[in-house]
């Protein structure tokens, strides 16, 4: 396990450590947009994890009442 240091931050930053734990900037491999995709959906995540189940709910009854649709349609077709 080396050191290095963020390039946004300049903490030092555990290089086989997927994102800077200081600022979030993408470390490991630089392979930048795998990190990001992985930032995008822990952010996503988040704002779930936070919802109120109410919305939790609704946004969940919706999607599976469109893929019984999409499902119907496929299947009348
Ligand atoms: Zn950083």
């Amino acid at each position: 396990m080396a050191l290095m240091t963020c390039p946004e931050c300049k903490h030092s930053v555990s290089s086989t450590a997927p994102t800077c734990p200081s600022c979030g900037h993408p470390i490991a491999g630089s392979q930048g947009v795998q990190a990001e995709a992985v930032k995008a959906a822990g952010r996503m995540g988040a704002i779930w994890v936070g919802a109120p189940w109410a919305a939790q709910i609704i946004v969940g009854g919706l999607m599976v009442a469109g893929f019984l649709g999409v499902m119907i349609i496929l299947a009348t077709q």
